[in-house]
């Protein structure tokens, strides 16, 4: 597999899943744009690791939510590199608690970031994509947007939101050549979940048919397949890679 020649931006890839996805990207052959909210430093060193490979690559704060930003962001990447092939809308937030309890705040910050944050980066790339006659965008979901959980409604609304979206995206798009999917990760070892109690890490590793946590890299290497040529006939797809947590 490679991505010799693609133009990649992906948001949130400062840390975790975004940042082991732009070099995995990047170890492939493409140029790498990452976003990030707040993490300058770890931003910047994102960017030596990249270009380690001999791409290029930037790094761009912005944060996801605002609309503006996101148009400008693409702008920019598509006058540097020509056009732009591949969008992994990556950035995300967790603010967990029962319904009860959660506050209004909690419930528009992560609907906010994980949902609003999908619609802005995908409608700033559309026209970038359709010169160029085809494009990949890849949104990260999770399985809690299939299954729900617990403490995680507004999580899981803007997950299951991410699916419906990415498909209408699809059935829009398709006939320029664009493609959607949606990776639907489970538990993956990232700063997200390390802060997670070991009961309820025993859990989730017992209701895990594969009996351990994910790593990024497996769902790095998931959005490599959905970013290259070899998924040329895939779209509107829900990809788990949960070791079968939610089947
Ligand atoms: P993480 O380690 O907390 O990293 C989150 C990344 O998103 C960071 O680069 C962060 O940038 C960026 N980000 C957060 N809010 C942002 C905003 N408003 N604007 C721009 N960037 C922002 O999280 P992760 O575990 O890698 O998760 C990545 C994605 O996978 C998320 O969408 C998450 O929901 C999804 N996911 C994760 C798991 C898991 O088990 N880890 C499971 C299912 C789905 P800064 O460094 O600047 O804060």
């Amino acid at each position: 597999m490679d991505l010799k020649g693609k133009n990649c931006l992906v948001t949130g890839g400062s840390r975790g899943i975004g940042r082991c996805i732009a070099e995995t990207f990047a170890k492939l052959g493409a140029n790498v744009a990452i976003t990030y909210a707040r993490s300058e430093d770890a931003a910047n060193e994102v960017v030596e690791v990249l270009k380690k490979n001999g791409v290029d690559a930037i790094a761009y704060q912005a944060d996801a939510v605002d609309f503006t930003k996101a148009e400008e962001v693409v702008n920019n990447v598509v006058e540097k590199w020509g056009s732009l092939n591949v969008l992994v809308n990556n950035a995300g937030i967790t603010k967990d608690n029962l319904l009860l309890r959660m506050s209004e705040d909690q419930w528009d910050d992560v609907i906010t970031t994980n949902l609003k944050s999908i619609f802005n980066y995908s409608k700033a790339v559309a026209k970038p994509m359709m010169r160029a006659r085809g494009g990949s965008v890849i949104n990260v979901g999770s399985v809690v947007g299939i299954s729900g959980n617990a403490g995680q409604s507004n999580y899981s609304a803007s997950k299951a939101g991410i699916i419906g979206f990415t498909k209408s995206f699809a059935k829009e798009l398709s006939s320029r050549g664009i493609r959607a999917n949606v990776i639907a990760p489970g538990y993956i070892t990232t700063e997200m979940t390390g802060n997670l109690d070991e009961k309820v890490l025993a859990s989730i590793k017992a209701e895990t048919p594969l009996g351990r946590a994910g790593e990024p890299e497996e769902v790095a290497n998931t959005a490599a397949f959905l970013a290259s040529d070899l998924s040329s006939y895939i779209t509107g797809e829900v990809i788990r890679v949960d070791g079968g947590m939610a089947m």
